[in-house]
C-alpha cells in the first residue's frame, strides 16, 4: 500500500481490531506484523478454542495504576458488540462451566481459527493490508525516534532520517510513512508467539512514563520441602481459594512439577508481590473445624484421611497427613483431642505458601504493568506525540483470567481505530 494514513505495529487481537475499524472509516491502513502469521496468541489461546470474552466485563476485573482508565473503551465496545461480530461470522461458542459454576468465559466451540479468520475477514473487506514477516526496526518522527539497533554504549543507531511530518518506519521490508502510528505490539509474554519490548522502548523514547512490567496470570514455583510435595503431587488438582491481602479467587489449584498452577494461581499471580506468602483453604464454602468435629462425634472409628477423602484427592490427603499430622495418622478420630482437630483444620483453611517465584514470561499469559495510562486518553489511546497511538497489553491495564485480556485488546482497538 502507497501512502498510508494509518500504520498500525502489530496483527494481534488489538491491532486488527483497530485496523478494521479505522478502515471502515476510510482510512487507508497498513498493518506490520514481524511473524509468518496474523493472530498468534489468538490461535494457541484457551487451548486452542480462545477465550474471546466474557459475559461480565466490569472494570475491577482488570489491573491498573489507574482501576479507571479502562471504564471508558470498555463501555464504548463491549462483549456484546464483540459477541455480534462472532455471531455475524456464524461462529458457534460456549459458556465455559467452572467450580463456582457458570464462569461467562465465552470459547469458540470448534477453533480458535474461526477468530483469526473472521478477523481476516473483516481485514478484507475493509481494505487493511496485513504485511506478514515484516518487522519494525525503527521509528523517526520530527521530535522523537526509536530503533532497535543500538551503537557503542547502547547509544541507538538511526537508520533512518525523521520526516517532516507525521512517522518514518524502517522495517525488514522497506520503508513507510504514516500521519498516525499505532502501537499494538504487545507485552512479554511468552516470546515465542510474538512477545517483545518494542512497544515500551518506543513509548520511552516518545517520554512516555511505563509503570514496573512483570508476569501475569503465571504459574508460581516454590523450594524445599513444598517443591518435593509438589512434584510428587503433579497432575493433581482441587478446588480452592487463594488470597493475599489484596484479592481473593476461589477456583481450581493444580499441583505441577515445579509448583503450583491452575486457575486460582494464575488469577492471584497477578496479584503477588516476590516474598509475600499466599493463603490456600482448601476447605472451600465449609467450616473446616464444624466438619472436622462432626466426622468424630459420627465416625470415631475413622481415620481422618478416610474422611478427608470427601474433601481432598487421597494423594493430597497424604501429604498433608505427613506435613501436619504424621503421629497421628492411624489414630481413630475418637482419641483425637478437639484442640489437634482444630489446628488441623486450621491449617486446612489457611495453609500459609510462600511461593519462590513465577514462571516468569516464558509461560505468563499476560505482562503486568506497561505504558502508564496516565500519559494516554483513555477516550483515544492517544498518546502526549500527537498521530502516536498504543493499544491492547503493551498499556498497563491487565485482565483477570477469563476472556478479560481479549475483550481489553477489542475494546482499546476499537476506540483507537475511531480516533486515527
Ligand atoms: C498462551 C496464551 C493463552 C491466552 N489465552 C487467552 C484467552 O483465552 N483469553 C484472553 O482474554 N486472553 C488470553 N491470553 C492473553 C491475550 O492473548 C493477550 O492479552 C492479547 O493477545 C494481547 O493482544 P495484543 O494485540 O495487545 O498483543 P499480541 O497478541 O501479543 O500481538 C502483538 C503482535 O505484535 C507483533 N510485533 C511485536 N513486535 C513487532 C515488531 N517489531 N514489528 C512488527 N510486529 C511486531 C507480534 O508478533 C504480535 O503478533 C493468552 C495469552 C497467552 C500467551
Amino acid at each position: 500500500m502507497q501512502n498510508p494514513d494509518v500504520i498500525v505495529i502489530g496483527a494481534g487481537a488489538a491491532g486488527l481490531m483497530c485496523a478494521i475499524i479505522a478502515a471502515r472509516r476510510g482510512r487507508r491502513v497498513l498493518v506490520l506484523e514481524r511473524s509468518n502469521k496474523a493472530g498468534k496468541k489468538i490461535l494457541m489461546s484457551g487451548g486452542g478454542r480462545c477465550n474471546f470474552t466474557n459475559l461480565h466485563i466490569t472494570p475491577d476485573r482488570y489491573v491498573s495504576g489507574n482501576p479507571h482508565f479502562c471504564k471508558s473503551a470498555l463501555s464504548r465496545y463491549t462483549q456484546w458488540d464483540f459477541i455480534t461480530m462472532v455471531e455475524k461470522h456464524r461462529i458457534d461458542f460456549f459458556e465455559k462451566e467452572t467450580v463456582s459454576g457458570l464462569s461467562g468465559q465465552l470459547f469458540c466451540r470448534q477453533s480458535a481459527k474461526l477468530i483469526v479468520a473472521m478477523l481476516m475477514d473483516e481485514c478484507r473487506t475493509a481494505g487493511v493490508e496485513v504485511r506478514l514477516n515484516c518487522e519494525v526496526e525503527a521509528v523517526a518522527h520530527p521530535t522523537a525516534a526509536w530503533t532497535i539497533k543500538k551503537g557503542p554504549g547502547g547509544k541507538p543507531m538511526m537508520p533512518i532520517n525523521p520526516p517532516e511530518d507525521g512517522f518514518r518506519l524502517k522495517t525488514s521490508q522497506g520503508v513507510f510513512t504514516s500521519a498516525k502510528l499505532v502501537v499494538a505490539a504487545g507485552g512479554l509474554s511468552v516470546p515465542s508467539l510474538g512477545g517483545s519490548g518494542i512497544g515500551y522502548e518506543l513509548a520511552e523514547c516518545f517520554g512516555l512514563r511505563l509503570r514496573p512490567r512483570s508476569a501475569g496470570l503465571v504459574p508460581m514455583t516454590f523450594t524445599g520441602v513444598m517443591h518435593e510435595v509438589c512434584k510428587r503431587l503433579s497432575g493433581i488438582s482441587t478446588e480452592a481459594v487463594l488470597s493475599n491481602e489484596r484479592e481473593t479467587f476461589r477456583e481450581d489449584l493444580l499441583f505441577t512439577h515445579r509448583g503450583l498452577s491452575g486457575p486460582a494461581v494464575l488469577q492471584i499471580s497477578s496479584y503477588w508481590q516476590p516474598g509475600e506468602t499466599i493463603a490456600v483453604n482448601l476447605s472451600p464454602g465449609q467450616q473446616a473445624e464444624k466438619l472436622l468435629l462432626s466426622w468424630k462425634q459420627l465416625h470415631p472409628r475413622a481415620l481422618l484421611r478416610t474422611q478427608l477423602d470427601q474433601l481432598l484427592p487421597r494423594k493430597l490427603t497424604l501429604e498433608l497427613e505427613n506435613l501436619w499430622w504424621p503421629e497421628w495418622k492411624e489414630t481413630p478420630l475418637a482419641a483425637w483431642p478437639d484442640q489437634r482437630l482444630g489446628s488441623v483444620a486450621q491449617n486446612l483453611e489457611s495453609w500459609q505458601l510462600k511461593p519462590a517465584s513465577t514462571e516468569g514470561y516464558r509461560t505468563a499469559e499476560v505482562t503486568l504493568g506497561g505504558v502508564d495510562t496516565r500519559d494516554l486518553s483513555s477516550k483515544t489511546m492517544q498518546s502526549k506525540t500527537d498521530g502516536l497511538f498504543f493499544i491492547g497489553e503493551v498499556v498497563d491495564v491487565t485482565g483477570h483470567l477469563g476472556g478479560f485480556n481479549f475483550q481489553w485488546a477489542w475494546s482499546s482497538g476499537f476506540v483507537a481505530g475511531n480516533a486515527v
